[in-house]
């Protein structure tokens, strides 16, 4: 195989890579650019491991452990994202980010041990000076990457017992000094294995990685999670692309660098819908304040009705805004909603989604759903394009959404003010379900259950979607 050959595959592969990219910027195609993600890895791995057994001079030294690698990781893989609940997607991207972060970690110590390996220098000959440098800071994200992420898995899963896995900022006087000085004695492990190529260099630099990732994360907590999970994507990516420098391997930078920016441009879009300062979220140790209850103790009474009370409402309205968030996953109430809003379509009222672009637990979650239960896209509004209509609507259904429609974010001090939130309280009538007065994943109470406008419907999503379907006239 020539090294023109290799390089051509490497370029379609990136092409097919960036077309993902493209792809998965939209619900209508985000299959094909799945389909194209797919090509470019497949041609990918392919070509490198043609690679690998002609540089061996076609003995393959070691490509049964690549294949036998391949297909461990990928059965397992293709088993977890079978078997996942569409709630839990957020801790398995969280896992996935830990993998390559640990990948990266394994390949920067066995390059350091058998760099003629890797083809980066003679037998017994030192690691160029570049090579080390890109290889030490490669392992350094890498580690971060890893155990950040797995201290995100354990926040986002909220099932174990452990202070660091809770949803909770984990937080302690000095925190941010600790940081810089851990940070400042990285990089002088990294100058000193740049120096001497030294076990002990790299082993530390490695060693405070995983420090740093841990102390980084656990800060981070409430309804600022969703910005640490592509964050992390974007570590993961660039842990990549800094391995794939010290091994020359255009392929791997030029991956490690598509998911390394696209994962940091994600961040920016999600701090910019959260109001959060990009920079802060870059050196963790934000979003502190989220947590507390906002009612000042007192006890307020929201007003209740029934499944047949929001028939009767619905069949006064012309317009619907329908508002699915986290609960609507959990109740797997997708294919009901579509129902409902079909009936009431049939019925002449114009039903429009409203989507918050952090509804649910993960980035798109929300259309991901609906595009599972295929409602049609032209139904489908983001924020910025619904907002200026809920004035008009007659009814706003809050659907398991609770954060997103809060209007405590348009008040001075609260934690999540500057939030940008889905208007709802602008509708007529609100009709709000979810199953009890609990607060939504930052902890706060919601003034829009409590107005005069709103009438609340108690039960699981899904029941209360039918039941509301059936009584539709
Ligand atoms: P919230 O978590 O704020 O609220 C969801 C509501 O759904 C809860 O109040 C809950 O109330 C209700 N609920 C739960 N189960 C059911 C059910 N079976 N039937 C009916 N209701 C149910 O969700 P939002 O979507 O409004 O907001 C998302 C929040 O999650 C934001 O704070 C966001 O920052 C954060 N987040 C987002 C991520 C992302 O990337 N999108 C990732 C991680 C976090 P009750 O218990 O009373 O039923």
């Amino acid at each position: 195989m020539s090294m023109n050959l290799v390089v051509l595959l490497y370029l379609i592969a990136s092409v097919c890579f960036i077309q993902a990219l493209k792809g998965l910027s939209h619900p209508t195609t985000s299959i094909r650019g799945n389909v194209f993600g797919m090509t470019g890895m497949a041609i990918a791995v392919l070509t490198t491991a043609a690679l690998i057994v002609e540089l061996s001079g076609g003995k393959a030294q070691g490509m049964v452990y690549v294949l036998g690698g391949l297909v461990v990781g990928g059965g397992v893989g293709a088993y977890m994202a079978k078997k996942v609940e569409m709630t839990k997607m957020p801790e398995l991207v969280a896992f996935m980010h830990s993998m390559i972060g640990l990948a990266a970690v394994c390949i920067a110590v066995a390059v350091v041990a058998e760099p003629w390996a890797f083809g980066i220098a003679a037998h017994g000959e030192p690691i160029p000076g570049g090579n080390r440098i890109e290889l030490a800071l490669g392992a350094f994200i890498g580690a971060v990457t890893f155990s950040g992420s797995v201290i995100a898995f354990g926040k986002l899963s909220g099932k174990y017992k452990f202070r660091l896995f809770q949803g909770a900022p984990v937080t302690f006087a000095g925190q941010h000094k600790l940081n810089l000085l851990l940070g400042l004695a990285t990089a002088f492990f990294i100058f000193g294995f740049w120096h001497s190529q030294s076990w002990m260099d790299i082993v530390l630099v490695i060693a405070l990685g995983f420090i740093l990732g841990v102390l980084i994360i656990i800060p981070i907590g409430g309804a600022d999670m969703p910005v640490v999970v592509s964050m992390l994507n974007s570590y993961s990516g660039w842990a990549a692309a800094g391995i794939g420098f010290s091994l020359n391997n255009s392929m791997l930078i030029i991956a490690g660098s598509l998911v390394g920016s696209s994962g940091a441009i994600l961040s920016y879009i999600m701090c910019k819908a959260m109001n959060r300062s990009f920079i802060s979220v870059i050196l963790g140790g934000f979003g502190g304040e989220a947590g507390a209850v906002a009612s000042g103790g007192v006890q307020r009474t929201a007003k209740s009705g029934s499944a047949d009370d929001v028939a009767f409402i619905l069949g006064n309205a012309e317009t619907v805004v329908i508002v699915p968030g986290y609960g609507l996953a959990v109740a797997r109430a997708q294919h009901a909603v579509k129902e409902l809003a079909e009936k009431l379509t049939h019925k002449g009222i114009t039903v429009k989604y409203a989507i918050h672009p952090v509804a649910g637990r993960m980035p798109g979650h929300m259309n991901v759903l609906l595009a599972e239960a295929e409602v049609p896209y032209d139904q489908v509004f983001e924020m910025e394009d619904i907002n200026g209509e809920f004035g008009q609507a007659d009814v706003a259904i809050v659907l398991g959404a609770n954060d997103v429609v809060n209007p405590l974010a348009l008040q001075k001090g609260s934690p999540i003010y500057g939030m940008p939130i889905l208007e709802a309280y602008k509708a007529k009538t609100v009709i709000v379900n979810k199953r009890s007065m609990a607060a939504g994943y930052a902890g706060l109470d919601n003034e829009l259950f409590y107005m005069d406008k709103t009438m609340m419907v108690f039960g699981d999503a899904k029941k209360v979607v039918e039941d509301i379907t059936k009584a539709v006239e």
